[in-house]
């Protein structure tokens, strides 16, 4: 029996889950991307904490962040704790409720994961090169799909072109409509 009544069911990794999360999820969640820039790994600006210009860093691969102005500093449950004036529990508490569920994550990337996880990195660097991969494939399609486009109409030009001369060999009094006319 609870000695008392605030006993909670208990999570045993509750920190090393809710460190899974990384900083770029973490400050987007908080609508704090906007005053913040991606440099290299890290993502710079103005500090969240203190709102110090240009004095905070965060990298979403190691998992730590640092302001040089209010010396705060650590990882996601650190910033998420100071950030919304909570119990660091809590603050892991929120952070996990943040993570895909884990069997999603197993699921969805099989392959992926498992080749990952030989290489011996940690679920945050696994998610997060995930994160690239999704990107990397969008961008692909993005760069894919308008240059296709474009490849379409400069065909579709030299079509009209071509059945234009030949009807111009065969008839030579056609009189054609200029484009747009
Ligand atoms: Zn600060």
């Amino acid at each position: 029996m609870a000695e008392n009544g605030s006993q909670k069911v208990f999570v045993p990794d509750l920190f090393v889950r809710a460190k899974e999360v990384t900083f770029d999820v973490v400050l987007g969640e908080l609508g704090l991307l906007d005053q913040l820039k991606i440099v290299g790994d890290e993502i710079r600006g103005k500090c969240p904490l203190c709102g110090g210009e240009r004095s905070f860093s965060a990298n979403p691969v190691k998992g730590v962040f640092n302001c040089f102005r209010c010396h705060k500093k650590k990882d996601v449950v650190d910033f998420v704790t100071f950030y919304r004036k909570v119990e660091p529990k809590q603050a892991a508490e929120w952070l996990v409720s943040l993570l895909p569920p884990a069997q999603d994550v197993v699921d969805d990337q099989p392959e992926l994961e498992n080749e990952i996880s030989a290489l011996g990195l940690s679920g945050r660097e696994v998610r997060l090169l995930q994160v690239i991969k999704r990107a990397n494939a969008r961008c692909v399609a993005a760069m894919f799909s308008s240059s296709f486009a474009r490849v379409v109409e400069q065909l579709e030009d030299m079509a009209r072109q071509i059945v234009t001369e030949e009807i111009a060999k065969e008839f030579p009094d056609t009189v054609f409509l200029e484009a747009g006319e």
